[in-house]
């Protein structure tokens, strides 16, 4: 279960794995280097901080994009160092964490994968202990890596971080790049339909040459105008199931997407 390093600018790295097709990444400054997400349990993350050091020995931090178990569960393994992320990840972090770790060790025994389950049962939680609610700038040496809220979208607390010298963004769940696009699990009773086109402009606006998400290959800036506008359908498809003027099949077969991302859409709150 290891991962593949992807190159994206000098000194900017994201790294793929099978496991829920996740995609994690490393900002690597002269003097420090940062951490974007963790994986999903203490082996996985210890899988991970191994490779980081395969690429670089120089001090880290990590930062969150979002509270999910796959993005946040490995921290442990990174011993003692900042954390940081939106100030609601830490309260998702602290409510819902134990509850969500006997869910995940149920979804992994009922796939067979009790190596999985038994890392979760056995990881211990780390809490973000740097937190911020808009932006804030981490000096790594010689380059800068800005951390931001841009609005609501899979979760009321995602996080994203640009490099702005070599134009990298990673766009944590906010962006996936699954099979078509979004996933089923891009869209929950955490998620924020409404306002997802608004933050989409707001990662636009940065200008990226490349988008990580937080599943599946990089991608470009024109990749998330497509699902822009795919954002806008689904929508539009709500609203009009919402005044009865199409039904929930009508919808789905509407849709761009397939009918379990259309159906996880359209039941978002
Ligand atoms: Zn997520």
């Amino acid at each position: 279960m290891t991962g593949r390093w992807i190159e994206v600018a000098d000194g900017v790295h994201a790294r793929r794995y099978e496991e829920l097709d996740l995609t994690v990444g490393l900002v690597v400054g002269a003097d420090r280097c940062l951490v974007v997400d963790t994986r999903g349990d203490l082996e996985q993350g210890a899988e991970l901080a191994a490779a980081v050091r395969e690429l670089t020995p120089l001090p880290w931090s990590v930062v969150f994009t979002h509270a999910h178990f796959d993005h946040t569960w490995g921290t442990e393994a990174f011993g003692p160092c900042a954390v940081w992320a939106h100030e609601g990840c830490r309260a998702e972090l602290t409510e819902y964490a134990e509850g969500a770790r006997a869910k995940w060790i149920d979804y992994y025994r009922e796939q067979g994968k009790a190596q999985t389950a038994d890392a979760i049962a056995r990881t211990t939680f780390v809490v973000p202990d740097h937190l911020f609610t808009d932006r804030t700038e981490l000096d790594l040496g010689g380059r800068t890596a800005v951390l931001l809220h841009p609005g609501r979208a899979h979760t009321d607390h995602d996080v994203v971080v640009h490099v702005p010298d070599v134009d990298v963004l990673f766009a944590g769940d906010v962006v996936e790049n699954a099979e078509h696009g979004f996933s089923a699990f891009s869209f929950s009773a955490e998620s924020d339909l409404t306002a997802w086109p608004d933050t989409f402009d707001r990662l636009l606006e940065l200008r990226p040459r490349v988008i990580v998400p937080g599943h599946g290959d990089p991608v470009d800036a024109d990749f998330v105008r497509y699902h822009r506008h795919g954002l806008h359908e689904l929508i539009a498809l709500k609203a009009a199931m919402g005044r009865g003027e199409t039904t929930e099949a009508a919808a789905v077969a509407a849709s761009r997407y397939p009918s379990d991302v259309t159906l996880a859409a359209l039941a978002t709150p």
